[in-house]
């Protein structure tokens, strides 16, 4: 029969229908056991995640506002789901206790982690299974760091105690027993870690599309399905922004050699798309186009740079004082190019190229700002060639400016830099030259 770990995303459990559609694809499959819930999603366009509703009960707080509405309006949706599916579970009582914790200063984390712990509550009491919080489960280091194989042993230990189980995404414990969230999307990471725990025959993620898209279904609107993808292009894409599935989420399912599949809710029949290890995706060059917009590229030049010794170290020990993440590095002799996000260096930038004039006197310095990156991603790019040469032509002729190129070491992968208001369009045509 196997045994399967089911994620349910938010748009999975907006409401009592999503909540009623769920329950169907569990009930349809008995091997359906461990069950990873997030918090109630969006129910309609410019509705509000319950997550981004907690997080704005901190702001207030902390600016001093009131937040009772904010919190009784979350308190509501969980009500109204609660009746709505006939589900007697007493949450009164929760909410007194999360609410004399945001009144205690309860953290920005624990806040946010809530939407996750009512959610998994509810739909524990709506299937009739364990509720197991991962609370001391998922386990964190003081630094934040997750801890895999603790996380495993403790996932594991607790689970054989389970013949089926809900449990709660997005969150764990630091060692001082204070809750810490993955960063945003992160129920995908929990769900992998539970397949890894109970060693699952497959771990299937269930969203609001039918699987992974060659483009971002909100820029290229025609985008094919993939069916099968590889581990490691799966993870180049979700780095680089197709959200379907958090990046981080991948690991511990390929540590297991466990399938991930992300399939539809709302068209459960669809089969979706399965990620595993090695795919041959036979003649297609490319398997899928992904990228994000808002990063900063700080260009340095100095006359004789490849043959001072300790450049780059010194250069990118600047960044680390300034707790600045580099996400490229793209080097030529003379010169070399620090790709930030944009929302790592805000404040700092001026700081930062100071300190790199003082201690590295370049000839010059230059930043770009409003950049975006694209990936363009697949096992099949380093075989073939003038796969650079199309993808850089189809470009050219549609007027796009490349600012920035890194072919990264995989060979799966070539990563361009355009400015923001090219990117969708810069999508668009990537996706016609190898896909139309
Ligand atoms: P969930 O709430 O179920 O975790 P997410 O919103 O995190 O769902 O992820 C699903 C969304 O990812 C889709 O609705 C889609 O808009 C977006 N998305 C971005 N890139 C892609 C892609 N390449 N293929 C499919 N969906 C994508
Ligand atoms: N609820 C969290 C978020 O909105 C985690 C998740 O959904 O995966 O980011
Ligand atoms: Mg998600």
């Amino acid at each position: 029969m196997g045994l399967k770990v089911a994620k349910f995303g938010g748009s999975s459990l907006a409401d009592g229908i999503q909540l009623t559609k769920t329950k169907n694809i569990i009930t349809a499959d008995p091997a359906r056991k461990y069950i990873v819930v997030s918090a109630p999603g969006k129910r309609y366009d410019g509705d509000v995640k319950v997550t981004d509703l907690l997080y704005l009960c901190k702001a207030h707080i902390e600016n001093n506002l009131p937040y009772e509405q904010v919190f009784q309006v979350i308190c509501d949706r969980y009500m109204a789901m609660a009746i709505n599916l006939g589900v007697t579970v007493d949450l009164f009582p929760e909410f007194e206790k999360i609410r004399q914790n945001l009144q205690n200063g309860a953290s920005s984390d624990y806040i946010a982690s809530r939407g996750e712990y009512l959610n998994a509550r509810v739909i524990a009491a709506f299937l009739g299974y364990d509720f197991v919080d991962t609370e001391g489960l998922i386990r964190f280091d003081a630094k934040g760091r997750l801890l895999t194989e603790e996380t495993n042993e403790a996932l594991a230990e607790e689970l054989k105690k389970h013949e089926s189980a809900v449990l709660p995404g997005f969150y764990g414990t630091t060692p001082d027993g204070k809750i810490k969230t993955f960063s945003r999307g992160g129920s995908d990471i929990t769900g992998a870690l539970v397949a890894r725990a109970v060693n699952a025959d497959v771990y299937e993620n269930w969203t609001d599309v039918s699987g992974f898209l060659m483009a971002d279904p909100r820029i290229v609107s025609n985008a094919k399905p993939i069916s099968r993808i590889s581990y490691k292009e799966l993870r180049e894409l979700s780095y680089m922004g197709a959200s379907v599935l958090h990046e981080d989420a991948i690991y511990p399912a390929r540590l297991a050699n466990i399938p991930i599949n992300i399939r539809n809710t709302n068209l459960p029949e669809d089969t979706g798309t399965m990620i595993t290890d090695g795919v041959d995706h036979g003649d297609q060059v490319i398997t899928g186009i992904a990228g994000t917009k808002d990063f900063d590229v700080i260009a340095i030049y100095k006359n004789m740079m490849a043959s001072e010794k300790g450049f780059i170290r010194k250069l990118l020990t600047i960044l680390e004082d300034y707790d600045v993440g580099v996400e490229h590095i793209p080097s030529g002799i003379d010169n070399i190019s620090l790709v930030v996000s944009k929302k790592d260096i805000e404040g700092k930038i001026d700081d930062i190229v100071d300190e790199i004039r003082r201690k590295l006197a370049p000839d010059t310095i230059e930043v770009f700002e409003e950049m975006a990156l694209i990936a363009t991603v697949g096992h099949g790019m380093s075989a073939r060639q003038g796969t650079s040469a199309k993808l850089f032509t189809s470009l050219a002729e549609a007027g796009v400016n490349i600012r920035m190129i890194d072919q990264g070491a995989s060979e799966i992968n070539i990563i361009i830099g355009v400015i923001n208001s090219d990117f969708e369009k810069a999508i668009r045509v990537i996706y016609n030259a190898f896909v139309e």
